[in-house]
Protein backbone atom coordinates (compact mmCIF):
# COMPACT_ATOMS: atom_id res chain seq x y z
CA UNK A 1 0.00 0.00 0.00
CA UNK A 2 2.78 2.64 1.12
CA UNK A 3 4.98 1.95 -1.71
CA UNK A 4 2.17 1.92 -4.63
CA UNK A 5 1.47 5.24 -2.82
CA UNK A 6 5.40 6.22 -2.94
CA UNK A 7 5.38 5.18 -6.86
CA UNK A 8 2.84 7.57 -7.70
CA UNK A 9 3.74 10.63 -5.42
CA UNK A 10 7.32 10.62 -6.36
CA UNK A 11 8.71 13.39 -7.53
CA UNK A 12 12.34 13.76 -9.13
CA UNK A 13 15.27 16.22 -10.09
CA UNK A 14 15.21 17.84 -13.42
CA UNK A 15 18.90 17.29 -14.85
CA UNK A 16 19.75 18.60 -18.26
CA UNK A 17 16.17 18.45 -19.55
CA UNK A 18 15.09 15.44 -18.22
CA UNK A 19 13.47 13.82 -14.90
CA UNK A 20 15.91 11.34 -12.89
CA UNK A 21 15.93 10.09 -9.56
CA UNK A 22 19.01 10.94 -7.43
CA UNK A 23 22.25 8.97 -7.65
CA UNK A 24 21.29 7.00 -4.41
CA UNK A 25 17.34 6.84 -4.96
CA UNK A 26 16.39 7.60 -1.20
CA UNK A 27 13.39 9.45 -0.66
CA UNK A 28 11.41 11.29 1.81
CA UNK A 29 7.51 12.74 2.29
CA UNK A 30 6.95 16.13 2.16
CA UNK A 31 4.09 16.20 4.33
CA UNK A 32 0.67 18.81 5.30
CA UNK A 33 1.19 20.69 8.04
CA UNK A 34 -2.53 20.64 9.06
CA UNK A 35 -2.39 17.28 8.91
CA UNK A 36 0.94 15.48 8.84
CA UNK A 37 -0.25 11.50 7.79
CA UNK A 38 -1.39 13.68 4.35
CA UNK A 39 1.36 13.08 2.50
CA UNK A 40 1.96 15.34 -0.56
CA UNK A 41 4.94 13.59 -2.37
CA UNK A 42 8.03 11.69 -1.94
CA UNK A 43 11.04 13.70 -2.94
CA UNK A 44 14.55 13.12 -3.64
CA UNK A 45 17.50 13.16 -1.23
CA UNK A 46 20.20 14.21 -3.46
CA UNK A 47 24.00 13.41 -2.62
CA UNK A 48 26.67 15.28 -3.80
CA UNK A 49 26.87 13.15 -6.82
CA UNK A 50 24.08 15.22 -7.74
CA UNK A 51 24.79 18.45 -7.19
CA UNK A 52 27.78 17.39 -9.06
CA UNK A 53 25.54 16.54 -12.22
CA UNK A 54 23.46 19.87 -11.99
CA UNK A 55 26.08 21.89 -11.87
CA UNK A 56 27.55 20.20 -14.85
CA UNK A 57 24.53 20.20 -16.47
CA UNK A 58 23.91 23.87 -16.27
CA UNK A 59 27.85 24.90 -17.29
CA UNK A 60 27.37 22.86 -20.48
CA UNK A 61 23.98 24.61 -21.42
CA UNK A 62 26.11 28.61 -20.27
CA UNK A 63 27.73 29.04 -23.92
CA UNK A 64 24.29 28.60 -26.10
CA UNK A 65 21.98 29.89 -23.54
CA UNK A 66 24.59 33.81 -23.45
CA UNK A 67 24.35 33.55 -27.19
CA UNK A 68 20.80 34.00 -27.31
CA UNK A 69 19.12 37.77 -27.41
CA UNK A 70 17.53 39.34 -24.25
CA UNK A 71 13.76 38.70 -26.71
CA UNK A 72 14.90 35.15 -27.32
CA UNK A 73 15.41 34.18 -23.92
CA UNK A 74 11.87 36.35 -22.84
CA UNK A 75 10.29 33.83 -25.09
CA UNK A 76 10.65 30.77 -22.62
CA UNK A 77 9.87 33.02 -19.74
CA UNK A 78 6.42 34.43 -21.63
CA UNK A 79 5.66 30.95 -22.27
CA UNK A 80 6.57 29.77 -18.96
CA UNK A 81 4.24 32.42 -17.39
CA UNK A 82 1.58 31.53 -19.40
CA UNK A 83 1.34 27.65 -18.79
CA UNK A 84 2.18 28.41 -14.56
CA UNK A 85 -1.30 31.02 -15.24
CA UNK A 86 -2.98 28.32 -16.31
CA UNK A 87 -1.71 25.95 -13.50
CA UNK A 88 -2.81 28.52 -10.26
CA UNK A 89 -5.28 26.71 -8.73
CA UNK A 90 -3.43 23.44 -8.71
CA UNK A 91 0.12 24.85 -7.56
CA UNK A 92 -1.75 26.89 -5.05
CA UNK A 93 -3.54 24.15 -3.55
CA UNK A 94 -0.33 22.39 -3.61
CA UNK A 95 1.26 24.85 -1.62
CA UNK A 96 -1.67 25.30 1.03
CA UNK A 97 -1.07 21.10 1.50
CA UNK A 98 2.75 22.16 1.93
CA UNK A 99 3.41 24.93 3.93
CA UNK A 100 0.01 25.68 5.31
CA UNK A 101 -0.75 29.28 4.21
CA UNK A 102 -4.58 29.86 3.22
CA UNK A 103 -5.49 29.23 -0.19
CA UNK A 104 -6.54 32.81 -1.47
CA UNK A 105 -2.55 34.29 -0.49
CA UNK A 106 -1.40 30.84 -2.14
CA UNK A 107 -3.21 31.42 -5.38
CA UNK A 108 -2.27 35.17 -5.06
CA UNK A 109 1.24 34.32 -4.47
CA UNK A 110 1.71 31.82 -7.24
CA UNK A 111 -0.42 34.90 -9.61
CA UNK A 112 2.39 37.11 -8.08
CA UNK A 113 4.77 34.70 -10.01
CA UNK A 114 3.05 34.96 -13.17
CA UNK A 115 3.55 38.40 -12.79
CA UNK A 116 7.20 38.46 -12.04
CA UNK A 117 8.05 36.32 -15.13
CA UNK A 118 6.29 38.83 -17.45
CA UNK A 119 8.10 42.08 -16.05
CA UNK A 120 11.09 39.79 -16.70
CA UNK A 121 10.44 39.20 -20.25
CA UNK A 122 10.41 42.65 -20.93
CA UNK A 123 13.61 43.25 -19.63
CA UNK A 124 15.30 41.29 -21.87
CA UNK A 125 14.92 43.97 -23.94
CA UNK A 126 15.95 47.08 -21.81
CA UNK A 127 19.07 48.94 -22.23
CA UNK A 128 22.48 46.94 -20.81
CA UNK A 129 24.48 50.11 -20.51
CA UNK A 130 26.17 53.84 -20.88
CA UNK A 131 28.40 55.59 -23.54
CA UNK A 132 31.20 57.46 -21.29
CA UNK A 133 33.22 60.25 -22.95
CA UNK A 134 36.70 59.33 -23.57
CA UNK A 135 39.12 61.33 -22.88
CA UNK A 136 40.56 60.38 -26.21
CA UNK A 137 38.22 62.26 -28.57
CA UNK A 138 39.03 59.28 -31.17
CA UNK A 139 37.67 56.23 -28.95
CA UNK A 140 34.56 54.45 -28.41
CA UNK A 141 34.15 54.08 -24.48
CA UNK A 142 31.07 52.47 -23.26
CA UNK A 143 29.46 49.80 -21.00
CA UNK A 144 27.83 46.19 -20.98
CA UNK A 145 26.81 43.64 -19.03
CA UNK A 146 27.10 39.99 -19.22
CA UNK A 147 26.07 37.19 -17.55
CA UNK A 148 27.70 35.46 -14.62
CA UNK A 149 27.30 31.85 -15.63
CA UNK A 150 25.82 29.45 -13.62
CA UNK A 151 23.67 30.56 -10.66
CA UNK A 152 23.09 28.45 -7.78
CA UNK A 153 19.56 29.26 -6.11
CA UNK A 154 18.88 28.48 -2.46
CA UNK A 155 15.07 29.22 -1.74
CA UNK A 156 13.53 29.37 1.50
CA UNK A 157 9.37 27.42 2.16
CA UNK A 158 7.58 30.85 2.72
CA UNK A 159 6.89 32.21 -0.20
CA UNK A 160 7.58 28.58 -2.84
CA UNK A 161 6.50 29.79 -5.68
CA UNK A 162 7.38 33.65 -5.79
CA UNK A 163 10.79 33.33 -4.18
CA UNK A 164 12.07 30.90 -7.00
CA UNK A 165 10.43 32.96 -9.60
CA UNK A 166 11.87 36.09 -8.54
CA UNK A 167 15.54 34.27 -8.46
CA UNK A 168 14.86 32.18 -11.58
CA UNK A 169 13.80 34.67 -13.95
CA UNK A 170 16.12 37.45 -13.49
CA UNK A 171 19.06 34.87 -13.45
CA UNK A 172 17.45 33.49 -17.40
CA UNK A 173 16.87 36.49 -18.90
CA UNK A 174 20.10 38.17 -18.34
CA UNK A 175 21.53 34.89 -19.51
CA UNK A 176 22.87 33.06 -16.86
CA UNK A 177 22.49 28.98 -16.35
CA UNK A 178 20.65 28.18 -12.94
CA UNK A 179 20.56 25.13 -10.51
CA UNK A 180 17.93 25.53 -7.72
CA UNK A 181 17.72 23.83 -4.45
CA UNK A 182 14.43 25.09 -2.76
CA UNK A 183 13.33 24.51 0.94
CA UNK A 184 12.63 20.98 1.74
CA UNK A 185 9.30 21.37 3.04
CA UNK A 186 8.15 22.88 -0.36
CA UNK A 187 9.92 20.99 -2.60
CA UNK A 188 6.99 19.36 -4.34
CA UNK A 189 5.56 22.82 -5.33
CA UNK A 190 8.84 23.77 -6.77
CA UNK A 191 8.43 20.94 -8.73
CA UNK A 192 5.25 21.98 -10.21
CA UNK A 193 6.97 25.15 -11.31
CA UNK A 194 9.73 24.04 -13.04
CA UNK A 195 7.48 21.38 -14.94
CA UNK A 196 6.15 25.03 -15.64
CA UNK A 197 9.24 25.81 -17.09
CA UNK A 198 10.03 22.70 -18.97
CA UNK A 199 6.67 22.82 -20.80
CA UNK A 200 7.26 25.90 -22.14
CA UNK A 201 10.70 23.94 -23.88
CA UNK A 202 13.35 25.72 -22.04
CA UNK A 203 16.43 24.38 -23.66
CA UNK A 204 18.40 21.37 -21.98
CA UNK A 205 20.67 22.12 -18.78
CA UNK A 206 19.54 26.06 -18.59
CA UNK A 207 18.00 25.42 -15.41
CA UNK A 208 18.10 21.99 -13.14
CA UNK A 209 16.71 21.21 -9.85
CA UNK A 210 17.96 19.01 -6.66
CA UNK A 211 15.80 18.40 -4.15
CA UNK A 212 17.34 17.29 -0.85
CA UNK A 213 18.97 18.35 2.42
CA UNK A 214 19.84 22.00 2.85
CA UNK A 215 23.34 20.75 4.66
CA UNK A 216 23.91 18.30 1.29
CA UNK A 217 22.46 19.76 -1.45
CA UNK A 218 22.67 23.72 -0.23
CA UNK A 219 26.15 23.50 1.14
CA UNK A 220 26.89 21.28 -2.16
CA UNK A 221 25.89 24.37 -4.64
CA UNK A 222 27.32 27.10 -2.26
CA UNK A 223 30.96 25.36 -2.21
CA UNK A 224 31.05 24.20 -5.73
CA UNK A 225 33.80 25.25 -7.91
CA UNK A 226 31.22 26.21 -11.23
CA UNK A 227 29.00 27.91 -9.47
CA UNK A 228 30.13 31.21 -10.09
CA UNK A 229 27.08 32.70 -8.38
CA UNK A 230 24.82 32.00 -5.25
CA UNK A 231 21.71 33.88 -4.38
CA UNK A 232 20.24 32.24 -1.31
CA UNK A 233 16.55 33.53 1.15
CA UNK A 234 16.57 32.10 4.61
CA UNK A 235 17.79 32.44 8.07
CA UNK A 236 20.78 34.28 9.25
CA UNK A 237 23.12 31.80 10.56
CA UNK A 238 22.78 29.94 7.10
CA UNK A 239 23.12 32.57 4.93
CA UNK A 240 26.80 33.93 6.89
CA UNK A 241 27.93 30.63 6.55
CA UNK A 242 26.91 30.93 2.55
CA UNK A 243 28.39 34.08 2.26
CA UNK A 244 31.77 33.16 3.43
CA UNK A 245 32.01 30.01 1.29
CA UNK A 246 31.19 31.86 -1.67
CA UNK A 247 33.73 34.42 -0.44
CA UNK A 248 36.51 31.70 -0.14
CA UNK A 249 36.27 30.79 -3.40
CA UNK A 250 35.36 34.46 -5.67
CA UNK A 251 32.38 33.60 -6.30
CA UNK A 252 29.59 36.47 -6.04
CA UNK A 253 26.55 36.05 -3.27
CA UNK A 254 23.43 37.44 -2.28
CA UNK A 255 21.54 37.16 0.76
CA UNK A 256 17.94 37.90 2.40
CA UNK A 257 18.00 36.93 5.71
CA UNK A 258 15.79 37.71 8.94
CA UNK A 259 13.47 40.88 9.97
CA UNK A 260 12.30 42.57 13.25
CA UNK A 261 9.60 44.47 11.58
CA UNK A 262 8.38 47.59 13.32
CA UNK A 263 5.70 49.36 12.84
CA UNK A 264 4.91 52.78 14.49
CA UNK A 265 1.60 54.23 15.20
CA UNK A 266 1.83 58.06 16.74
CA UNK A 267 -1.10 60.13 18.59
CA UNK A 268 -2.51 61.60 14.98
CA UNK A 269 -2.70 57.79 13.55
CA UNK A 270 -6.18 56.66 12.05
CA UNK A 271 -6.64 53.90 14.27
CA UNK A 272 -8.92 51.70 12.42
CA UNK A 273 -5.87 51.41 9.96
CA UNK A 274 -3.21 51.11 11.99
CA UNK A 275 -4.91 48.37 13.90
CA UNK A 276 -6.12 46.18 10.77
CA UNK A 277 -2.56 46.51 9.00
CA UNK A 278 -1.30 45.50 12.16
CA UNK A 279 -3.37 42.38 12.49
CA UNK A 280 -2.69 41.56 8.29
CA UNK A 281 1.03 42.59 8.71
CA UNK A 282 1.41 40.28 11.73
CA UNK A 283 -0.77 37.01 11.54
CA UNK A 284 -1.03 36.23 7.53
CA UNK A 285 0.74 34.03 6.45
CA UNK A 286 0.98 32.89 9.92
CA UNK A 287 3.61 35.84 10.62
CA UNK A 288 5.88 33.65 8.43
CA UNK A 289 7.63 36.61 6.25
CA UNK A 290 10.68 38.44 6.58
CA UNK A 291 8.65 41.58 6.26
CA UNK A 292 6.15 40.34 8.92
CA UNK A 293 5.12 42.92 11.63
CA UNK A 294 6.64 41.70 14.82
CA UNK A 295 6.90 44.55 17.22
CA UNK A 296 4.15 47.83 17.66
CA UNK A 297 5.55 50.71 19.28
CA UNK A 298 2.65 52.91 20.27
CA UNK A 299 2.68 56.49 21.67
CA UNK A 300 1.27 56.35 25.24
CA UNK A 301 -1.83 59.14 24.72
CA UNK A 302 -3.60 56.42 21.95
CA UNK A 303 -1.94 53.40 23.50
CA UNK A 304 -5.20 51.40 25.42
CA UNK A 305 -7.71 52.76 22.98
CA UNK A 306 -5.14 51.01 20.33
CA UNK A 307 -4.58 47.90 22.18
CA UNK A 308 -8.70 47.47 22.98
CA UNK A 309 -9.09 47.90 19.03
CA UNK A 310 -6.35 45.23 18.23
CA UNK A 311 -7.28 43.17 21.17
CA UNK A 312 -10.97 43.20 19.54
CA UNK A 313 -9.68 42.67 16.27
CA UNK A 314 -7.64 39.51 16.79
CA UNK A 315 -10.50 37.49 18.01
CA UNK A 316 -12.17 37.42 14.95
CA UNK A 317 -9.31 35.89 13.18
CA UNK A 318 -10.03 32.30 12.36
CA UNK A 319 -7.62 29.75 12.41
CA UNK A 320 -7.70 26.44 10.32
CA UNK A 321 -6.96 24.14 7.27
CA UNK A 322 -5.84 26.59 4.91
CA UNK A 323 -7.99 24.73 2.00
CA UNK A 324 -11.00 25.75 3.65
CA UNK A 325 -13.04 28.37 2.79
CA UNK A 326 -13.59 31.16 5.54
CA UNK A 327 -9.77 30.36 7.25
CA UNK A 328 -7.83 33.56 7.76
CA UNK A 329 -4.86 31.76 9.15
CA UNK A 330 -3.45 28.13 8.43
CA UNK A 331 -1.07 26.19 10.73
CA UNK A 332 2.75 26.79 11.62
CA UNK A 333 4.69 25.13 8.48
CA UNK A 334 6.28 22.83 10.48
CA UNK A 335 6.87 21.28 13.33
CA UNK A 336 10.09 22.62 13.81
CA UNK A 337 8.32 26.04 12.94
CA UNK A 338 5.82 25.42 15.91
CA UNK A 339 8.34 24.71 18.37
CA UNK A 340 10.90 27.18 17.84
CA UNK A 341 7.11 29.92 17.94
CA UNK A 342 6.37 27.84 21.26
CA UNK A 343 9.89 28.39 22.75
CA UNK A 344 9.92 32.12 21.92
CA UNK A 345 6.29 32.02 23.73
CA UNK A 346 7.62 30.83 26.83
CA UNK A 347 10.82 33.04 26.65
CA UNK A 348 8.56 36.15 26.35
CA UNK A 349 6.33 35.38 29.38
CA UNK A 350 9.72 34.26 31.50
CA UNK A 351 11.71 37.67 30.66
CA UNK A 352 8.52 39.62 32.34
CA UNK A 353 6.17 40.59 29.26
CA UNK A 354 2.47 40.61 29.43
CA UNK A 355 0.74 38.00 27.72
CA UNK A 356 -2.79 39.47 26.13
CA UNK A 357 -4.10 37.39 23.87
CA UNK A 358 -3.32 33.82 22.34
CA UNK A 359 -0.30 32.07 23.60
CA UNK A 360 -1.19 28.42 22.75
CA UNK A 361 -0.74 25.78 20.83
CA UNK A 362 -4.29 24.61 19.43
CA UNK A 363 -4.81 21.10 20.21
CA UNK A 364 -8.69 20.28 19.87
CA UNK A 365 -10.30 19.03 17.37
CA UNK A 366 -9.72 19.82 14.13
CA UNK A 367 -6.22 21.18 15.00
CA UNK A 368 -5.16 18.30 17.12
CA UNK A 369 -2.98 16.52 13.92
CA UNK A 370 -1.55 20.15 12.82
CA UNK A 371 1.23 22.92 13.96
CA UNK A 372 -1.44 25.36 14.76
CA UNK A 373 -0.19 28.35 17.69
CA UNK A 374 -2.93 30.78 18.03
CA UNK A 375 -2.14 34.36 17.02
CA UNK A 376 -0.13 35.98 20.08
CA UNK A 377 0.18 39.26 21.43
CA UNK A 378 2.52 40.67 24.20
CA UNK A 379 2.54 44.26 26.21
CA UNK A 380 5.14 45.21 28.36
CA UNK A 381 7.80 44.43 26.29
CA UNK A 382 11.17 46.36 26.83
CA UNK A 383 13.72 46.62 24.11
CA UNK A 384 16.20 43.90 25.88
CA UNK A 385 13.82 40.80 25.59
CA UNK A 386 14.09 38.40 23.48
CA UNK A 387 10.97 38.55 21.38
CA UNK A 388 12.10 42.25 21.35
CA UNK A 389 15.45 41.43 19.65
CA UNK A 390 14.79 37.62 17.46
CA UNK A 391 13.03 36.92 14.69
CA UNK A 392 10.09 34.74 15.90
CA UNK A 393 8.96 34.00 12.26
CA UNK A 394 5.48 33.28 13.72
CA UNK A 395 2.25 34.93 14.93
CA UNK A 396 3.71 36.74 17.77
CA UNK A 397 3.66 40.46 18.23
CA UNK A 398 5.20 43.04 21.12
CA UNK A 399 3.24 45.93 22.48
CA UNK A 400 5.78 48.65 22.93
CA UNK A 401 4.78 51.90 24.70
CA UNK A 402 6.51 55.21 24.29
CA UNK A 403 5.79 58.86 24.78
CA UNK A 404 7.64 60.78 21.69
CA UNK A 405 8.35 60.03 18.02
CA UNK A 406 12.17 60.20 18.52
CA UNK A 407 12.05 57.44 21.35
CA UNK A 408 9.71 55.12 19.13
CA UNK A 409 12.18 55.86 16.18
CA UNK A 410 15.22 54.78 18.45
CA UNK A 411 13.55 51.86 19.28
CA UNK A 412 12.43 50.94 15.71
CA UNK A 413 16.35 51.17 15.28
CA UNK A 414 17.51 49.38 18.26
CA UNK A 415 17.86 45.55 16.49
CA UNK A 416 20.15 44.03 14.42
CA UNK A 417 17.87 43.63 11.26
CA UNK A 418 16.70 46.28 9.26
CA UNK A 419 14.37 44.81 6.38
CA UNK A 420 10.82 46.58 6.39
CA UNK A 421 9.12 49.39 9.10
CA UNK A 422 6.03 50.87 8.95
CA UNK A 423 4.67 54.37 10.68
CA UNK A 424 0.77 55.03 11.03
CA UNK A 425 0.22 59.09 11.40
CA UNK A 426 -0.66 61.90 9.29
CA UNK A 427 1.91 64.53 10.14
CA UNK A 428 3.94 65.29 7.53
CA UNK A 429 7.55 65.91 9.91
CA UNK A 430 6.69 62.65 11.68
CA UNK A 431 6.56 60.98 8.18
CA UNK A 432 9.65 62.47 6.87
CA UNK A 433 11.52 62.39 10.45
CA UNK A 434 10.46 57.86 9.52
CA UNK A 435 11.64 58.38 5.99
CA UNK A 436 15.37 59.52 6.99
CA UNK A 437 16.15 58.05 9.85
CA UNK A 438 14.08 54.57 9.98
CA UNK A 439 17.16 51.88 9.09
CA UNK A 440 15.44 49.59 6.84
CA UNK A 441 15.79 48.87 3.38
CA UNK A 442 11.67 49.33 2.92
CA UNK A 443 9.93 52.17 4.52
CA UNK A 444 6.00 51.98 4.05
CA UNK A 445 3.86 55.14 5.55
CA UNK A 446 0.11 54.25 6.98
CA UNK A 447 0.66 50.62 4.34
CA UNK A 448 1.26 47.75 6.62
CA UNK A 449 5.17 46.15 6.80
CA UNK A 450 4.58 42.97 4.57
CA UNK A 451 4.07 44.32 1.34
CA UNK A 452 6.37 44.27 -1.58
CA UNK A 453 6.30 45.02 -4.96
CA UNK A 454 7.74 43.31 -8.12
CA UNK A 455 9.14 46.24 -10.10
CA UNK A 456 10.64 47.64 -7.02
CA UNK A 457 14.13 46.68 -5.30
CA UNK A 458 13.79 44.58 -2.21
CA UNK A 459 16.72 44.06 0.45
CA UNK A 460 17.09 44.83 3.73
CA UNK A 461 20.27 46.62 5.51
CA UNK A 462 22.25 45.64 9.07
CA UNK A 463 21.60 42.18 9.04
CA UNK A 464 18.56 41.42 7.11
CA UNK A 465 20.65 41.00 4.06
CA UNK A 466 24.07 41.17 2.11
CA UNK A 467 23.19 44.73 0.79
CA UNK A 468 22.09 43.44 -2.63
CA UNK A 469 18.75 44.12 -3.81
CA UNK A 470 16.44 41.45 -5.97
CA UNK A 471 13.37 42.21 -7.67
CA UNK A 472 12.76 44.98 -10.81
CA UNK A 473 15.36 46.28 -12.22
CA UNK A 474 18.00 46.24 -9.36
CA UNK A 475 18.10 42.61 -10.04
CA UNK A 476 20.70 43.46 -12.93
CA UNK A 477 23.15 44.66 -10.84
CA UNK A 478 23.31 40.81 -9.34
CA UNK A 479 22.81 38.52 -11.86
CA UNK A 480 25.14 40.25 -14.47
CA UNK A 481 28.63 41.93 -14.56
CA UNK A 482 29.77 45.65 -15.94
CA UNK A 483 32.51 45.20 -18.74
CA UNK A 484 33.69 48.64 -19.49
CA UNK A 485 34.48 48.26 -23.40
CA UNK A 486 37.41 51.04 -25.24
CA UNK A 487 36.92 51.00 -28.91
CA UNK A 488 39.86 52.42 -31.23
P1 LIG B 1 17.14 28.00 6.49
O1 LIG B 1 18.10 29.10 6.35
O2 LIG B 1 17.49 26.84 7.32
O3 LIG B 1 16.73 27.43 5.04
C1 LIG B 1 16.67 28.22 3.86
C2 LIG B 1 17.22 27.41 2.72
O4 LIG B 1 18.59 27.09 2.96
C3 LIG B 1 16.52 26.06 2.53
O5 LIG B 1 16.48 25.74 1.16
C4 LIG B 1 17.43 25.12 3.27
O6 LIG B 1 17.30 23.77 2.89
C5 LIG B 1 18.79 25.67 2.90
N1 LIG B 1 19.87 25.29 3.80
C6 LIG B 1 19.78 24.81 5.06
N2 LIG B 1 21.01 24.55 5.55
C7 LIG B 1 21.89 24.87 4.58
C8 LIG B 1 23.31 24.83 4.49
N3 LIG B 1 24.08 24.41 5.50
N4 LIG B 1 23.89 25.26 3.34
C9 LIG B 1 23.15 25.69 2.32
N5 LIG B 1 21.80 25.73 2.34
C10 LIG B 1 21.18 25.34 3.46
O7 LIG B 1 15.80 28.61 6.98
P2 LIG B 1 14.52 27.81 7.46
O8 LIG B 1 13.76 27.50 6.23
O9 LIG B 1 14.81 26.67 8.34
O10 LIG B 1 13.87 28.92 8.33
C11 LIG B 1 14.46 29.23 9.58
C12 LIG B 1 14.45 30.68 9.83
O11 LIG B 1 14.95 31.40 8.69
C13 LIG B 1 13.07 31.25 10.00
O12 LIG B 1 12.61 31.03 11.29
C14 LIG B 1 13.32 32.68 9.68
O13 LIG B 1 13.91 33.30 10.79
C15 LIG B 1 14.33 32.65 8.58
N6 LIG B 1 13.74 32.77 7.25
C16 LIG B 1 13.78 33.97 6.62
C17 LIG B 1 13.21 34.12 5.39
C18 LIG B 1 13.24 35.40 4.68
O14 LIG B 1 12.49 35.54 3.70
N7 LIG B 1 14.08 36.35 5.04
C19 LIG B 1 12.55 33.03 4.71
C20 LIG B 1 12.57 31.78 5.44
C21 LIG B 1 13.16 31.68 6.64
P3 LIG B 1 16.37 22.77 3.76
O15 LIG B 1 15.00 23.28 3.65
O16 LIG B 1 16.54 21.47 3.07
O17 LIG B 1 16.90 22.79 5.16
Amino acid sequence: MVTLEKKENTYLNFISGAWVASAKGTTKASSNPFNPEDIVGHIQMSTSADVDHAVSAAKAAKKSWKKLSGQERGHYLYKTADILESRIDEIAECMTREMGKTLPEAKGETARGVAILRYYVGEGMRKVGDVIPSTDPKALMFTTRVPLGVVGVISPWNFPVAIPIWKIAPALIYGNTVVIKPAFETSVTCVKVIQCFEEAGIPAGVLNMITGAGSVVGQGLAEHQDVNAITFTGSNEVGKRIGQQALERGAKYQLEMGGKNPVIVATDADLDLAVESTISGAFRSTGQKCTATSRVIVQGAIYDEFKNKLLAKVKEITVGDGLQEGIWMGPCASENQLNTILSYIEKGKEEGATLLSGGKRLTNAPYDKGFFVEPTIFEHVTSDMSIAQEEIFGPVIALLQVEHLEQALDLANDVQFGLSASIFTRDIQNILSFIEEMDAGLVRINAESAGVELQAPFGGMKNSSSHSREQGEAAKEFFTAIKTVFVK
